[in-house]
């Protein structure tokens, strides 16, 4: 039986496909990965200019780093 996993931000259940990273402070959360799941996204795309890369931020961090809102990359 596997642990049911938790998203940091909304704290409903994961699954196992529709789910990142959030690159500052490692929390899990719901990102939507096909465009028919029912979920919305706890996070958002933006773009890191240290990596040159795109990277997966929780909401959380986002409001608390305006600077990231910025960034982010609508994924509409
Ligand atoms: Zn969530
Ligand atoms: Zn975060």
């Amino acid at each position: 039986m596997k642990l049911e996993e938790i998203c940091d931000v909304c704290g409903q259940p994961l699954d196992e496909k529709n789910v990142s990273r959030c690159r500052l402070c490692g929390r899990k959360f719901h990102m939507k990965w096909s465009v028919d799941a029912q979920i919305q996204n706890c996070g958002q795309v933006w773009f890191d200019k240290a990596s040159s890369g795109m990277a997966f931020a929780c909401n959380i961090c986002v409001g608390e780093n305006p600077e990231l809102s910025e960034l982010t990359v609508d994924t509409e």
